[in-house]
């Protein structure tokens, strides 16, 4: 039996990570002769947690029709975590078994001197503390921050991008110029990163949209992920209406292609497929129609600090708090408390049903 070993405050959030085991590590505590022992983040499910998204801040240049409604307001600066505070906060959770991160927001490359963060997180993978740092953009600032993201050891990052027509392109976004996300996607993979592109499937509005977006991917070394839209937050209009589920949005695609299952595993929740004689590698994220929350490995820091469990759910743990009180045994303990708030799965398709249910929170706060 594992469990989480507290220290003495005076110890110090100086560590370092020693010994990795099956269920945990071992870490010393720096200026000592001592170690303890950090449990790995095991679910109450079995599942294991290594994979966390930060949303790094809750704003967005856009305001896609499907995430958030055209007036949102936004958290105060000084309820958002400090960059120091995540690191910190990274720190601890490196030392509990993650060992993927993905920068995510609200738009993740808005934030003011976000190269900072992005830097300091990149060492991590330097040192082999992290397996990867990634990152999904709405590209409109890729452009100018691709040769900064190859830089501190980024392998490769999803933009998100629902159509190639400019005219859908800023309606669907309502904020986005295509002809700028082009350019960052192009200036990604000049860098040298892999890029995906997210493409949520929305019913009527970017139907048409696949198959230029196919060959577009294919012809230019893209992966590309479809995406079922969640009914994720208040004000959100036409949920119904622009749901549809990926067996029927990827229809005309089956129809003119051989789709070949892969095994390909990413640490996210798509399935993969080998489009032929395309060659595209397509992924399928598929929260409504067909379940995967048994493989879920995700959790969520906001951007005010709180660890969300799951996408569809408001159970969490506040971070924060503890943070700034200098507590960070406490952090390790609401970590491993937040572990038995994890539900085995979420309850997207009775909320959408049911608009009664769904939550106010949206997607930009917790990170998609
Ligand atoms: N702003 C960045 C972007 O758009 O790539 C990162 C944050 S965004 C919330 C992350 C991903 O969530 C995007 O690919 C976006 O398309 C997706 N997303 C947002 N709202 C969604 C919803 N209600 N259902 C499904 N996907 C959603
Ligand atoms: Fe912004 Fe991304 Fe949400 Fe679009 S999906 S409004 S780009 S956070």
């Amino acid at each position: 039996m594992f469990a989480t070993v507290a220290w003495p405050r005076q110890f110090g959030a100086q560590i370092e990570l020693a010994h990795p085991r099956d269920r945990g590590c071992w870490i010393k505590l720096s200026s000592t002769r001592f170690y303890a022992y950090i449990a790995k983040m095991i679910d109450g499910f079995g599942r294991n947690i290594d994979y966390l998204r930060i949303s790094v801040t809750d704003r967005c240049n856009f305001r896609c029709t499907y995430c958030m409604p055209e007036q949102q307001s936004f958290l105060p600066h000084r309820d958002l975590l400090t960059y120091d505070e995540i690191l910190v906060l990274v720190g601890r959770f490196i030392a509990h078994g993650i060992r993927k991160i993905r920068l995510t927001g609200g738009e993740p490359l808005v934030r003011r001197d976000i190269h900072i963060l992005i830097d300091a997180l990149g060492q991590h993978v330097c040192n082999g503390a992290l397996d990867e740092l990634t990152m999904t953009t709405n590209g409109s600032r890729l452009e100018q921050f691709a040769p900064l993201l190859a830089s501190a050891g980024m392998k490769r990052i999803n933009v998100s991008l629902d159509t190639l027509d400019a005219e859908a392109c800023s309606r669907i976004s309502r904020g986005g110029d295509l002809d700028t996300i082009l350019a960052g996607i192009h200036a990604a993979r000049a860098h040298g990163l892999d890029v995906k592109i997210n493409m949520v499937a929305l019913k009527q509005q970017n139907e048409d949209a696949l198959l230029p977006m196919a060959h577009f991917c294919a012809e230019h070394g893209l992966d590309l992920t479809l995406i079922e839209t969640m009914p994720l937050g208040a004000g959100v209009t036409e949920r119904e209406e622009s749901y549809i589920s990926l067996d029927d949005f990827t229809a005309p695609l089956r129809a003119q292609y051989a789709l070949h299952p892969l095994a390909h595993k990413s640490a996210g929740p798509a399935r993969y497929w080998r489009v032929e004689p395309l060659g595209l590698r397509l992924g399928l994220i598929t929260p409504m129609s067909h379940n995967f929350c048994d493989q879920c490995n995700r959790i969520r820091l906001t951007t005010d600090g709180k660890i969300y469990m799951c996408l569809g759910s408001e159970l969490h743990v506040d971070l924060r708090k503890a943070l700034r009180e200098d507590s960070l045994t406490d952090v390790d303990y609401l970590l491993q408390r937040a572990l038995r708030l994890k539900p085995q799965r979420h309850e997207f398709e009775t909320q959408l049903a049911q608009p009664d249910l769904r939550l106010a929170r949206h997607m930009n706060a917790t990170g998609g």
